[in-house]
């Protein structure tokens, strides 16, 4: 156990979990930058940029279910919060031109 008194365990599942977080972020800033239909002109039949995100949050949530999984972090305190954050911050969209989609839905509970 190290100075911040994680387990290796702990230590390598957050380390997963933040590298594949970085790796959305960039998936999202070429989205931004080149759109989700525009992919990597280097690699040949490489995937568009839509197909990079959906790759990187399905490892982000895969990091996520791994802490879920040991118990380092509440899945439902953190699906009660993604809840409570959507209706938070619904209010402060301004381009979402079908307010359903920011409400909290019954059915995911
Ligand atoms: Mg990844």
């Amino acid at each position: 156990m190290g100075f911040n008194g994680l387990t290796d365990g702990e230590a390598e599942r957050l380390a997963l979990l933040m590298e594949e977080m970085g790796e959305a972020q960039q998936a999202i800033g070429k989205i931004l930058r080149h759109g989700y239909r525009s992919f990597d002109p280097t690699k040949r039949n490489g995937p568009s940029n839509r197909d990079a995100l959906v790759r990187e949050l399905g490892d982000v949530q895969a990091a996520m279910l791994l802490l879920f999984a040991r118990r380092d972090v509440s899945a439902d305190a953190v699906h009660e919060r993604a809840h409570e954050k959507i209706g938070k911050v619904r209010k402060y969209m301004h381009h979402q031109d079908d307010k359903e989609t920011c409400r909290p839905s019954e059915k995911a509970k």
